[in-house]
């Protein structure tokens, strides 16, 4: 056997299983081994059922009873009594009705999962259960637990894992061996193998802190490839004129803050340069990226090339078509608007003054990288909320163009400063740490519904005075129909009780583009006191007079999302108010009183880090397709420790191509980060 070999030469490996296998991503042995375990089970700390206590808790025990029953519709719950010699625990499942078979088979079992209070008593939540029989002798203590493949029981695969034991050990060196030796790795055989078979929390660490280095190498080698050859490639180089902008921004209502200056000007320095801008717009809700996005096109309109605008929502794009035409259009340039919505023969005499050159700053939805779109001399491209679209989207856009135009991806979710290293890392960064000076921190209260028709009063108070509020409905449950269902309850209820003397408006997903523009349209010129909207608002949308925002089940949002939603409000000099409304009578989550407590996204995005992880808030948003499998984004001093490694190669003016493996991963992470 050699690692390179189809799966069904291992022995005992069908057809079937063959099939099964390939399914889950193995074709080869290679592949089988590189199967890493996604976590692992401690059985070094079985407990006696009548010693444990509250947290994450390993039993070994057998079932007396079990059952299943719906509860709402889609959810069932599994729910069975557990004992052991010392007593009895009760073991709840959501969504897993074949424990309920598993279970029945009268065997032993050991069982991994966290034993709480809910429901009102205590119970074990969603526990693994595995055969006592079926556990491997050798790693009684710490067993990997692996990702699911469809009809592919777990023992099998620890049996086949054995079977290519032998040549884990064997397996090919793939860091340059300076690496290795100034870091002190494990080898990768040797890291490989104690990952499917530790022997001790001790070498699996070791084993750990080798594959995540790896993987950081590779991925920051790549990033910083992706730069140098950026740094090499022809772009079109747009001489600064300071009158253009000075005139530019004269003519604004209000006066730039200092970090908006500071960022415009990083911006139009990157642009001189003949090698393309690659640069990252952060700021928080309500800093005003938008107005920079507008002084840069300016210049670039002026220098005679076209600017295009992508934003995620035909509401967003419609806004800012609006915002920046407002902007520029006294300086003669010409500001277009395509969304699926523009069609006929509008949409032909769109294409035709985008490709002539006549409309200089093109702001869209994803329809903008159609290939009927064909631009006239594109030098810069804005892709507003970027965590928003895919590396593909973003690519496409770029495309459309002789050269490579100057690139700004901006965003409102703040990523913390240890993480843009990894994330970001072929970005250059603009940071907008600075609130425009007239305004205030948004008052932020949780309410609880007793409160209702005082919280209604606070409300009122405001539309007195002239001003707009918003109310947020989620999801009841995890169907997206009843989304609208609650959004049009809520809307009819308001209208028929306390603010029925008031004008009030429906918003969600399910309308016509052109109905939800119209909508949009009559709140934002204050036709309307309320708004009532899904999260369709919940990036980007600006108006200005809008004071209040009610958040209902707050406690159903994730924290970023209602820090977002939060900054529809306070984008003027008005007093602004955000109310979360929780649902139940429980105490108010942590993240609802974070967001309670603090105004500053950038602090928040640390918090939600803390309580969420990185994988779950970049992992799958922006790494999704990386396969990072074992490094932690959130290990600073991990991600720090493999930077500098990877200068000090860089440095070193080593072949990469001498190690073939590695070369293949950073081209594959080349491919996938890079953004020409
Ligand atoms: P975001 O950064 O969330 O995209 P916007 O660009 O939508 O923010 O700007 C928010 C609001 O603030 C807009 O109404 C905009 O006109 C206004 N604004 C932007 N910059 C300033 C400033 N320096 N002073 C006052 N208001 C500003
Ligand atoms: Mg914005």
């Amino acid at each position: 056997m050699n690692p390179g070999a189809s799966i069904d030469a291992i022995k005992g490996v069908g057809d079937v299983t063959a099939e099964q296998l390939r399914q889950g991503g193995i074709s080869t042995i290679y592949d089988l081994i590189n199967f890493l375990p996604r976590a692992y089970e401690d059985f070094s700390t079985v407990s006696n059922i009548s010693d444990i206590q509250p947290g994450n808790v390993t039993i070994r025990a057998r079932c007396e009873t079990v059952a299943t029953r719906p509860v709402r519709r889609g959810m069932r719950i599994t729910t069975a009594t557990l004992y052991d010699q010392s007593g009895k625990i009760q073991a709840v499942w959501f969504n897993q009705p074949y424990r309920e078979k598993q279970l029945k088979t009268g065997e032993e079992f050991v069982f991994s999962g966290t034993f709480e209070f809910s429901y009102n008593r205590y119970q074990l939540t969603n526990p693994s259960a595995e055969k006592t029989a079926d556990l491997p002798v050798a790693s009684h203590q710490l067993l990997p637990v692996y990702r699911m493949i469809q009809g592919l029981k777990v023992p099998f695969l620890r049996k086949l894992l054995t079977e290519v034991k032998p040549l884990m050990t064997r397996l090919g060196e793939t860091l340059p061996v300076e690496v290795i030796r100034d870091e002190r790795l494990l080898p990768r055989g040797e890291a490989v193998a104690a990952m499917h078979f530790p022997d001790s929390p001790d070498q699996l660490a070791r084993a750990k802190e080798r594959l995540a280095f790896e993987e950081l190498f590779a991925l920051l080698l790549a990033s910083q490839l992706n730069k140098e050859e950026m740094s090499k490639l022809e772009g079109y180089g747009l001489p600064f004129d300071q009158a253009i902008v000075k005139q530019f921004v004269a003519a604004l209502p209000f006066e730039l803050t200092g970090a908006q200056r500071l960022a415009a000007w990083e911006i139009l320095q990157d642009l001189e340069k003949s090698s393309p801008m690659n640069r990252l717009l952060q700021g928080d809700v309500g800093s005003g990226k938008t107005v920079v996005a507008g002084l840069v096109a300016r210049q670039v309109a002026y220098r005679g090339y076209q600017t295009a605008i992508m934003a995620p929502t035909e509401i967003l794009a419609t806004q800012h078509a609006a915002t920046l035409d407002k902007l520029l259009s006294p300086f003669g340039v010409a500001v277009g608007l395509l969304t699926g919505s523009v069609k006929g023969k509008a949409r032909e005499q769109l294409y035709t003054a985008i490709a002539d050159g006549t409309v200089q700053v093109v702001v869209g939805t994803h329809a903008l990288i159609q290939s009927s779109v064909v631009f006239h001399r594109l030098g810069f491209v804005v892709i507003d909320e970027q965590h928003r679209f895919g590396v593909a989207q973003r690519q496409a856009l770029l495309s459309k163009s002789d050269k490579m135009p100057h690139l700004l991806a901006m965003t409102a979710t703040p990523i913390p400063r240890s993480l843009a290293l990894t994330v970001y890392g072929e970005l250059d960064i603009s940071l907008l740490n600075e609130r425009p000076k007239d305004r205030k921190d948004i008052e932020t209260k949780i309410w609880s519904p007793n409160s209702r028709s005082q919280l209604y009063g606070l409300i009122e108070e405001q539309l007195k005075l002239g001003r707009q509020a918003y109310v947020i409905c989620n999801l009841i449950d995890d169907n997206p129909d009843n989304e609208r269902k609650s959004v049009e309850a809520e809307y009819k209820k308001l209208r028929v009780g306390d603010f029925k003397h008031r004008r009030i408006g429906l918003l969600h997903g399910k309308l016509k583009p052109d109905e939800k523009e119209a909508v949009m349209r009559q709140f934002s010129n204050g036709d309307l006191d309320i708004l009532v909207s899904t999260t369709v608002v919940e990036v980007g949308v600006d108006v200005p007079n809008a004071t209040v925002i009610l958040i209902e089940d707050a406690d159903r949002f994730g924290l970023a999302q209602l820090h977002q939603l939060r900054g529809r409000v306070g984008r003027s000099s008005h007093q602004s108010y955000c109310y979360l409304m929780v649902s139940s009578s429980k105490a108010p989550s942590r993240r609802l009183k974070e967001v309670e407590k603090s105004n500053d996204g950038f602090y928040l995005a640390e918090v939600d880090l803390e309580l969420r992880g990185p994988g779950e808030i970049y992992g799958r948003a922006q790494h999704g397709e990386l396969n990072l499998q074992v490094a932690n984004l959130a290990d600073t001093k991990m991600i720090k420790r493999a930077q500098q490694a990877v200068q000090r190669f860089l440095k070193s003016r080593t072949d990469l191509l001498q190690y073939t493996q590695l070369a293949k991963e950073v081209e594959t992470y080349q491919r996938l980060t890079t953004l020409n």
